[in-house]
């Protein structure tokens, strides 16, 4: 087993980077750390600094401007950092394809970097807080494929390998 994703599987400190959104994804994030939602009770906490980051949940489709220091938040993350491009724009530059600004979308800026960075998509105009804790969820369980990763803290069941 690699314990560094052993070490993931709870207790996830996550970095908000923004490279371009138009805001409504980084209210739903900030949506999950209210009363309602509460995800640091799950262990999922946002931090101030890469650093400290196991995550990061991007918003955004990767502006020019944003691309650079996208790429040096990332190169300060410790690795294994899992990337959670949070909405249709992260995913996959969204209504801002076409833009002359753009550089991303956000996988093809990161694997500049780190052609192995492991990267999760969680799409949506802007996603519902469900959705981004649901995509969390199934993107830790992906990693753990060699035994049941069960999460009953949530309420929910998510099996990685069921057989
Ligand atoms: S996905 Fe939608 S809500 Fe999120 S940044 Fe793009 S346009 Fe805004």
């Amino acid at each position: 087993m690699d314990w560094n994703l052993w070490a993931l599987k709870k207790s996830v400190w996550v970095f908000h980077v923004n490279t371009g959104a138009c805001n409504n994804c980084d209210i739903e994030i900030v949506n999950l750390l209210t009363p309602k939602f509460d995800v640091e009770r799950f262990g999922i906490k946002l931090v101030g600094s890469p650093r400290h980051a196991d995550a990061l949940l991007v918003t955004g489709g990767g502006t020019r401007q944003a691309a650079v220091r996208l790429k040096e938040v990332y190169r300060q993350t410790a690795k294994p950092c899992i990337v959670f491009c949070m909405g249709a724009c992260a995913c996959g530059m969204g209504i801002f394809e076409k833009g002359y600004h753009m550089a991303g979308p956000i996988d093809t800026i990161l694997r500049q970097v780190d052609p192995d960075a492991i990267i999760a998509y969680v799409p949506g105009c802007p996603p519902k807080p469900e959705a981004m804790i649901m995509g969390v969820v199934k993107a830790l369980a992906a990693l753990q494929p060699k035994e049941k990763y069960a999460t009953e803290r949530m309420g929910q069941a998510v099996v990685a390998n069921p057989a």
